[in-house]
Formats: structure tokens, C-alpha cells, sequence
């Protein structure tokens, strides 16, 4: 299960500026995610808006693909003419049918950690490429992991997804290096 595609790119011409579309009640996964996340000193969020693919129509279609296998996106908005202007739009994106999304709009604790981690993993994009956007997201997970307040099963699950995470950032500096 992929966290985070590489960054969608859409032309800024066509980009409306964002809208609330998800806005929750309190006791929505996203607030559950960013309590989870204050707690670990992440007080500071820009903007988590969650979409369906159908949100964006700006989007090409193969990056509408892209999405329905994501759970947190991030989008780079294009300048018509200099690409050294291109830009990241602060919006973190989660899809709202994503297996991650829907675990913890189930009420699972698991799913939330998992959810909070990815929307860490796109803050990193801010400053840093993908494996360490990944390294951070595994650290957070196996922090979460090991901490009690949860259940065996969402401690076993988090502690697997912190691998997998490692994994993926591995592979990503491998990439970057070649
Ligand atoms: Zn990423």
C-alpha cells in the first residue's frame, strides 16, 4: 500500500484555489489525526483537505489514476512558462476511499497513526525528498508502535507498517542516487 505517489503536476492555469470540501465534524478521522499528531509536537498543519478523485477535475487523468491508489497527496502547480517558478500547493490531499482513510473513519486507532503519519510524510515534502519523507513517517509509526494505549493487534500493524516504511525509504535514496 503506497503512501504517497510522486508529487502530481498540474498546469497552475487550469488550478482553482482550494476549498473547504472536507469539512468534518470534530470527531472526524483528520481531527482524530491531527490531535494524534499534536501530541507528538506537530501543532503547526497547513490546510488537509480530503477529496475524491471527482474533486479535481484539473487533474490529468493519469494522475486521477494515481490517486485512487494513494492515501496523502501533495500537488505541484506549474508556471505557465518557468518551471524554476513551479511551486507546492501547502494543501495535503487525502483520498477519501483510500484502505488507510477508511480504517480510521472506522474508528481504528491503527488507522489513525496511520493516517497522521502519512499526512507527516507530505508535510516533509516542504523540505525533503521522498526517502526522508518516508524515514520520518517509519519513526513516527514505530514510536506509536511501542507506545501503550493501544491495543496488541494496532501495535503489531503499526510496528509492520513502520517496516515497510524503512523499506520504502531505502529504496527511494536508492533511486535518488542512481
Ligand atoms: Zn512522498
Amino acid at each position: 500500500m503506497k503512501s504517497c505517489w510522486p508529487l502530481l503536476v498540474v498546469a497552475m492555469l487550469f488550478l482553482p484555489s482550494p476549498v473547504p470540501i472536507g469539512s468534518e465534524p470534530p470527531s472526524d478521522p483528520v481531527s482524530k489525526a491531527k490531535a494524534k499528531l499534536a501530541l507528538a509536537g506537530y501543532t503547526e498543519l497547513p490546510p488537509v483537505l480530503v477529496v475524491e478523485v471527482d474533486d479535481l477535475p484539473q487533474l490529468s487523468e493519469t494522475l486521477r489514476r494515481e490517486i485512487l491508489s494513494s492515501t496523502a497527496f501533495r500537488i505541484v502547480i506549474q508556471h505557465p512558462h518557468d518551471p524554476a517558478k513551479d511551486r507546492l500547493d501547502p494543501v495535503i490531499y487525502l483520498y477519501r476511499h483510500s484502505q488507510i482513510y477508511r480504517l480510521a473513519e472506522e474508528g481504528s486507532e491503527a488507522g489513525i497513526a496511520l493516517l497522521a503519519a502519512s499526512i507527516v510524510h507530505e508535510l516533509v515534502h516542504d523540505y525533503a525528498d521522498e526517502g526522508r519523507a518516508y524515514a520520518v513517517e517509519a519513526g513516527l509509526l514505530e514510536k506509536w508502535a511501542l507506545a501503550s494505549g493501544m491495543s496488541i493487534d494496532d501495535r503489531m500493524l503499526l510496528a509492520q507498517f513502520a517496516l515497510v516504511k524503512k523499506e520504502q525509504s531505502k529504496n527511494a535514496q536508492i533511486r535518488a542516487s542512481r
